[in-house]
């Protein structure tokens, strides 16, 4: 199964299969990779790392690999220093290939030294993670963190290709599923209602269709606005104007993205129905989605205080304006500049549990 991705700076292939990591070596010898590939990969993915190489010595290749540590912390100018470093150790050329394997953190991690190292060599995402498959993967977005905010180091660049394999994720947890499944949500909000029937017959056997629906949607609203210029792009941020505010004001503990988006998508549904008339009937469908997949509702625990605070230095505000992504009805996003501070204070009243 493949789906193209079509942005200005190049056009690539996500392929999404059952089993494909055992069919990396004949993809790599398809795609006429020169021997020089790097694997990369998540402490925790070792296991798929040896599947890999394996199918990869198969075809003749001689992969190098480089562990990184599981979590954020890794998205680190040290981290990305030492992994520069021995690819330049390992007197890499401009055709040496790097294949990603892990999560959201290792993708950013890997593709930002793919743009970086020799001024840009090619790069293969390999997600681990359902969040990285339907969403960090695709769009090209790369990037480490700073002491100072996620993601503020960064280039738009894009994969040679994606490789999905959604049997990896027998061992995710079962909250960082239900993370992922957020995004998921997210995507059946914004654009297709269809999706969210699909979503909840929450049914095992149908993961691999959410994963390849939301490829294409987010592959779509990618290719129409590569990087963030015309807006078209910003209705990805459906549930992240709060979310984000909240996974800040939380300091990136106890509160997965996922889990933030999914309070965040709430808050944006009621302001969408108080604002622009959304329906109630599709909040309580979402909230009903939102619990079937373990999801949270509201925020326990925060400082409102520290949610406008967070909402302030928003980096996505723009003349001191936070942008939220409203819906008319569901598969029908608005941007909205027009969301007032009592408006704000409003919902936040209703979904936030002081602590
Ligand atoms: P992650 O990469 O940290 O993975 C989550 C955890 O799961 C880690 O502990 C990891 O070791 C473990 N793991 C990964 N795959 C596994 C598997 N198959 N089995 C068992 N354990 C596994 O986090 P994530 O949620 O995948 O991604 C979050 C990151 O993605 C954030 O840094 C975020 O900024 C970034 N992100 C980027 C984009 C983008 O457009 N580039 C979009 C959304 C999020
Ligand atoms: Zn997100």
């Amino acid at each position: 199964l493949i789906i193209r991705v079509s942005t200005p700076s190049r056009n690539y292939s996500v392929r999404i299969g059952r089993g494909l990591l055992q069919s990396c070596g004949l993809l790599a010898s398809q795609l006429g990779l020169e021997n020089r590939i790097v694997l990369l990969h998540d402490e925790a993915v070792k296991m798929y790392a040896y599947q890999i190489i394996d199918s990869l010595k198969g075809y003749g290749f001689k992969p190098e690999i480089i562990a990184i540590a599981s979590g954020e912390k890794s998205k680190s100018f040290r981290t990305l220093e030492a992994i520069v470093k021995k690819l330049a150790e390992m007197k890499l050329d401009r055709k040496s290939t790097l294949l990603a394997l892990g999560g959201g953190v290792t993708g950013d991690l890997v593709g930002f030294a793919a743009s970086i190292f020799l001024r840009g060599i090619s790069f293969i995402l390999i997600p681990t993670t359902l969040l990285a498959m339907v969403d960090s993967s695709i769009g090209g977005k790369t990037g480490i963190n700073l002491p100072q905010g996620k993601n503020l180091i960064g280039s738009f660049y894009q994969p040679l290709e994606v490789w999905i394999d959604p049997e990896v994720l027998h061992t995710l947890s079962p909250r960082l599923l239900s993370a992922g499944m957020a995004e998921v949500i997210k995507y059946g909000m914004i654009a297709e209602e269809k999706l969210l029937e699909e979503i909840e017959k929450k049914e095992e056997a149908n993961l691999l269709d959410l994963i390849k629906r939301s490829v294409e949607i987010k592959a779509k609203i990618v290719s129409e606005d590569e990087q963030e210029k015309t807006g078209k792009r910003a209705i990805l941020n459906f549930g992240h104007t709060l979310g984000h505010a909240l996974e800040a004001a939380n300091k990136y503990k106890d509160l997965l993205h996922g889990e933030a988006i999914a309070i965040g998508m709430h808050a944006a549904c009621l302001l969408s129905h108080w604002l622009l008339s959304f329906p109630l009937s599709s909040i309580e469908r979402l909230k009903h989605i939102l619990q079937l997949y373990s999801l949270p509702l509201i925020a326990k625990g925060f400082s409102k205080q520290a949610i406008f605070h967070a909402l302030d230095l928003d980096k996505k505000r723009v003349q001191g304006v936070n942008s939220w992504i409203l819906l008319q009805s569901i598969g029908f996003p608005v941007i909205s500049k027009e969301v007032k501070k009592a408006d704000v204070d409003r919902v936040l009243k209703e979904i936030v549990v002081q602590g």
